[in-house]
């Protein structure tokens, strides 16, 4: 067995700067080079002749080079042409503004190249990639084959890379270690580790490489579930929490205020919220459900029963607007009820807010609803039992951890209503169980999603006025996120002009992030009651917002807001029995923009919605970089190998249950493996170490 955490540089044909270069790529020892795997493949076994080339498809074609020559334009701008050919016709090869390039071609060259061809009868390829071809016996790497094309960085050829590549591969992949024990291979018909590099690198079949890449990826996914499975083992072994029964007085009359039915989802989820919070082990679950399936009364529901045990409950919400909302809503549900909340929010004179940090660190207060505000240092809980955090996507995981240092071993309950398939959640929020809303309440979701250019916007205006006619309200929304300067405030606040003077008879008010929290709070019960038929906002009224009698929602700029955003945007309306309308008014450039746009007009599911987002911004933007304390996928791919990921996490799941620390020597390499991944800290692996 060779060694292969040694440098790269110990491979033939790699000096200091060329090391250098691979550095750049991410690659330091042979191992790393063994691991950099090709982005793309392209299959020169089957080579097409320049007649076969079809116009407007991407294709690899032989040639030798016939003749060359460059020209500047009147503009300035410098075209080098080379014509290339076989014996059945010519293709010309152009690219712009690189003179230099007239120095890499000679007469009479053989190369391959790649690249989507143009024109008819007069074929053409613009900037292809391209490979001179040498005629030695050195070819094989890279002509009648399946060929791997790597990422490269400046100043690296591919064909250097691929011949480092060829020899790496011949040389070491023999030496790589095989983690998985005999039966994962066996039961999960995965090739050997080796065969799995040679043929990722070099396959000798497409069929092959599917395995190949299969391989790898679930070797990937064994040690991310692996380590989540370790995490959560870990979780349930934890320190006692509060045990919370789910009968009483409190909870009966809780049930009798309520104006609705629970729906079936709700209940389903309320079942499990219970079981975990009647078992003393603390509670670490994650509720997910589409916009307005009814999260917060699941919330409310878990938070009354930690106060009829006596213990205090704790929400925290995004921004002071919910809060706000939500600190009435509660009052209201439990008028007449011996419960005592407490609203802390950001800008509370400092007498107050000493006044309400008192009242939770004695106990007097029974719930207790803020934003950041309840977790910025000082605010100390008597007895907090229960923790429910909303909208978790607006906060990271480190102000879950710190939420719940503030007392023993609180139950902690995060909210999301960007919901995504239970594998992939549970892949992603690891040490979190998962419970799912998956219906809405009855007589929902009748929302007609328009799509408007600039210029159309007046066509979205007027259903607003006629929505307004008929005694509906509605909701205008502007692209500024809260922190933003002053300029883009301004547009904002033009745009209210311009929109009162639009609608004369109208009341149309305004709303922003920098406005003080009395006055934010005042619009928004002018809008409640509706004294204001027309509301412009910034996106703080993005999440929760709860007002059933606005019908329209009309969303400025929509391209630039993300998927989930307008999602959520839209979520605003069709919570009465209303017919609602959300328009989006957009001229979307990017092709990302237009599909945004698209997945709007197409689906009102939010699991879709989300897979949609996830796809078009990737996991890594979509749940924030390492926010969820996960390690990066090289290989796998969440969406696309979901298949190998569910099999991966039977196993891996498997292993930790027989094996909690992984310390039998079957598991050895597994476990090498996991310490690469994870930090020790976060698996709490030192005892094993
Ligand atoms: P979200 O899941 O987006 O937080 P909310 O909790 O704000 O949704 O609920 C949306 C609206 O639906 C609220 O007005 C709430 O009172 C109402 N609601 C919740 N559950 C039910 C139900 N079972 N039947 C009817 N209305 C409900
Ligand atoms: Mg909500």
């Amino acid at each position: 067995m060779k060694d292969l955490t040694i440098s790269a540089r110990f491979i033939k044909g790699v000096g200091p700067s060329r090391l250098k270069l691979l550095n750049r790529l991410g690659i330091d020892t042979v191992e790393d080079l063994l691991y950099c795997l090709p982005r793309r493949y392209e299959d020169r076994s089957m080579i097409k002749k320049v007649a076969e080339a079809r116009p407007g498809s991407f294709e690899t074609i032989k040639v030798k080079v016939l003749a060359f020559g460059d020209r500047t334009t009147k503009r300035g701008v410098n075209i080098f042409k080379v014509a290339m050919g076989d014996s059945t016709g010519v293709i010309h090869a152009t690219w712009f503004n690189q003179p230099y390039m007239k120095d890499r071609f000679k007469i009479g060259q053989e190369l391959i190249l790649h690249g989507k061809v143009e024109g008819r009868n007069y074929l053409e390829i613009n900037a292809p990639e391209y490979e001179i071809l040498t005629g030695t016996k050195e070819d094989s790497a890279h002509m009648g084959r399946i060929v791997p094309i790597y990422p490269l960085t400046e100043d690296l050829t591919q064909r250097w890379l691929r011949n480092l590549m060829k020899i790496a591969v011949d040389e070491y992949a023999d030496s790589v270690v095989d983690m998985l024990p005999y039966d994962i291979r066996k039961r999960n018909d995965l090739i050997f580790l080796k065969g799995a590099i040679r043929n990722v690198h070099f396959p000798v079949s497409e069929i092959v490489l599917k395995k190949a890449r299969r391989r790898l990826v679930f070797d990937e996914f064994l040690l991310l579930q692996a380590g989540i499975a370790m995490k959560r083992a870990r979780a349930k072994i934890d320190l006692n929490g509060c045990s919370h029964s789910a009968e009483g007085a409190l909870i009966e009359r809780f049930k009798k205020a309520l104006p609705f039915e629970f729906t079936k989802s709700q209940s389903k989820v309320m079942r499990e919220i219970e079981n975990d919070m009647r078992n003393p082990k603390p509670m670490n679950r994650l509720l997910q459900g589409d916009v307005g399936s009814g999260k917060t009364v699941v919330a409310l529901y878990a938070l009354i029963l930690a106060v009829q045990n006596k213990y205090q409950g704790a929400l925290m919400v995004p921004t002071e607007i919910l809060a706000v909302q939500h600190y009435k809503n509660i009052n209201a549900f439990l008028e007449g009820m011996a419960v005592k909340i407490t609203l802390l929010s950001g800008d509370l004179k400092p007498e107050e807010r000493a006044r309400r940090r008192h009242m939770i660190e004695t106990g007097e207060a029974d719930l207790v609803i803020g934003t950041h505000a309840l977790i910025q240092e000082g605010v100390r809980f008597k007895n907090l039992g229960l923790a429910v955090i909303d909208e978790q996507h607006k906060f990271g995981v480190m102000q879950r951890s710190f939420l719940k240092s503030k007392s023993a071993n609180p139950d902690i309950l995060v909210m999301t209503a960007t919901p995504i398939p239970r594998t992939l959640a549970l892949t992603v929020y690891g040490d979190l169980d998962v419970s799912t809303i998956d219906e809405l309440p009855p007589g929902r979701r009748n929302i007609k999603t328009l799509y408007f250019e600039e210029k159309n916007r007046e066509k979205a205006y007027r259903i607003a006025g006629e929505q307004v006619k008929i005694g509906r309200q509605a909701y205008v929304v502007y692209p500024i996120i809260e922190e933003q300067e002053r300029s883009d405030l301004r547009a904002a606040t033009k745009m209210h002009k311009e929109l009162s003077g639009f609608f004369p008879d109208l009341k149309v008010g305004l709303l922003h992030g920098r406005m003080k929290s009395q006055d934010k709070e005042r619009i928004m019960k002018d809008f409640k009651d509706q004294k204001i038929d027309i509301l412009v906002s910034t996106i703080v009224i993005e999440v929760g917002v709860d007002i059933p009698n606005a019908s329209v929602m009309i969303v400025e700029h929509a391209e630039r807001f993300g998927l989930s955003q307008l999602h959520q945007l839209r979520g605003r309306i069709g919570r009465g029995r209303y017919l609602s309308y959300c328009t989006l008014v957009a001229d979307p450039k990017s092709d990302d923009a237009k599909n945004r746009i698209n997945a709007m007009l197409n689906t009102q599911d939010g699991f879709k919605i989300a897979e949609e987002d996830l796809e078009i911004r990737g996991p890594g933007e979509f749940f924030g970089t390492r926010q969820h304390g996960l390690p990066e996928l090289k290989i796998a791919n969440i969406l696309r190998d979901r298949d190998v990921l569910e099999v991966a996490k039977t196993e891996a799941f498997e292993l930790v249950k027989n094996d909690r620390f992984l310390r039998s020597p079957a598991n050895k390499y597994i476990r090498q493996g996991l310490r690469k991944k994870f930090s020790l800290e976060e698996l709490k692996l030192a005892d094993v170490a």
